[in-house]
């Protein structure tokens, strides 16, 4: 029986974090987006696929820093890139270094749909200037949109302090369900901008979803005969699906897509990449700049990041493993007789425990992540998780055991 974690020092530094900060920390980092007072609040490092707590607790981490993380932490060949470029040139002018070419080129060179590409810091600006793209290319005003696309007024969830008219536009639709998506445009018809869609699906708290055969292609169609935009979201799924994403991956090449994430394994960038005819309204009647959208170091960092995943064939490594993964832990959870399926194979694992009546699966999620971050697995249950890189072997045969003696604990329960 794994016991309860010393957590002092995180709690000591969330009590204060609360009164500087509102909320204390930031969004989805927020104690109950995990099981209060069994995880961590505050880390103090990272190596590879692991991460040490401020109390001195230790981590196999599958969480990635929510995605960035696709090789490893303090990565020592991209951070002696961008250390190099800032000693030797600095990285924050008043006009542009010549690293974004090169970052626009290597983009072109390995994403399907990218003749010509934006850079910006976040995957919200890549998210927001595609749909103001798309709309100032069509001229139209509607937009379908399915998946989380960042915090941005036309998109986010939480709706405190945002104008209704900002996100009256905008229709959701259901990943997987054409129908839908369909009668969504028929009612539209003249109207559509784009069509937004993650070409993987991934729900907050729920599955993750691989697209049925035919679902990409559907979209892709369904774009062009109502003459909208087709912009896949390709944040999570940028450099960890396939170099060239989802879209490379299953085949389907959007209009325009949005990388962020795995782009710089942890360096602050992301872009809007996409075809030509449509980025040129870019050039004149759409505007998008911001101080710090053309800093080099990021770039720097993309571009090494990109280099090692090119040379190692990262991208295999970690969907092998994954693979791997997916198949130890599906037979572990078959074997367990408890009520809980897995998702996401093979980047993006989740374990996920599907409502019943008396509201038990409540119970179990809880009890299961508690077992797992006491044996020191950190994952979230409202989340699915990434696998990286540096994930050893080892590391994945501890979590599958970690995960079996976890769900041994709920039998208990159940
Ligand atoms: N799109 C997707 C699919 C995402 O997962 C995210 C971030 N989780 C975003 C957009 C927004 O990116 P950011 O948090 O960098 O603004």
């Amino acid at each position: 029986m794994a016991g309860k974690l010393k957590l002092d020092k995180s709690m000591a530094l969330y009590a204060e974090a609360q009164t500087l900060v509102p909320g204390g920390v930031a969004g989805i980092r927020r104690p109950y987006n995990f099981v209060e007072g069994e995880y961590p609040i505050f880390f103090d490092e990272g190596k590879g696929g692991r991460i040490r707590d401020v109390d001195g607790n230790e981590y196999i981490d599958y969480l990635c820093a929510y995605g960035p993380i696709i090789i490893g932490y303090r990565e020592e060949e991209i951070d002696n890139a961008v250390i190099e470029q800032i000693k030797n040139k600095g990285f924050c002018f008043s006009l542009t270094q010549a690293t974004q070419n090169l970052l626009v080129r290597k983009l072109q060179e390995v994403i399907p749909c990218c003749d010509m590409a934006a850079i910006v810091k976040t995957g919200s600006d890549a998210t927001t200037i595609a749909i103001r793209v798309a709309r100032a290319h069509t001229g139209k005003l509607k937009v379908a949109r399915c998946g989380y696309h960042g915090w941005h007024d036309w998109c986010v969830e939480v709706k405190g302090g945002i104008p209704p008219k900002f996100y009256e536009d905008i229709i959701e639709f259901h990943y997987n369900d054409l129908d839908q998506l369909e009668d969504i445009l028929k009612a539209n018809a003249n109207d559509m901008a784009a069509i937004i869609v993650t070409p993987v699906g991934h729900p907050l708290g729920a599955e993750v979803q691989m697209p049925k055969p035919g679902y990409l292609e559907g979209v892709r169609r369904l774009a062009d005969q109502y003459g909208c935009v087709l912009i896949f979201d390709e944040i999570r799924s940028g450099f960890r699906c396939s170099l060239g994403g989802a879209q490379e991956y299953f085949g389907v090449t959007p209009d325009l897509a949005t990388f962020g994430k795995a782009m710089a394994n942890g360096y602050p960038i992301a872009a809007l990449v996409g075809k030509r005819e449509i980025m040129g309204v870019l050039s004149k009647e759409v505007f998008l700049s911001s101080t710090f959208f053309p800093n080099s170091d990021a770039q720097v960092a993309a571009l090494k990041t990109i280099e090692i995943l090119q040379r190692d064939q990262v991208l295999d490594a970690v969907a092998a493993k994954g693979r791997k993964f997916g198949e130890d832990v599906e037979k572990v959870l078959a074997e367990s007789g408890i009520p809980a399926r897995f998702s996401g194979s093979p980047w993006m694992p989740f374990i996920t425990f599907p409502k019943d009546a008396t509201g038990l699966y409540k119970k179990l999620r809880v009890e299961f992540y508690t077992q797992l971050i006491r044996r020191g697995v950190f994952l979230q249950p409202y989340h699915h998780g990434y696998i990286c890189h540096r994930h050893t072997d080892a590391d994945l045969a501890f979590t599958v055991q970690a995960i079996k003696e976890s769900l041994a604990e709920l039998n208990k329960l159940a």
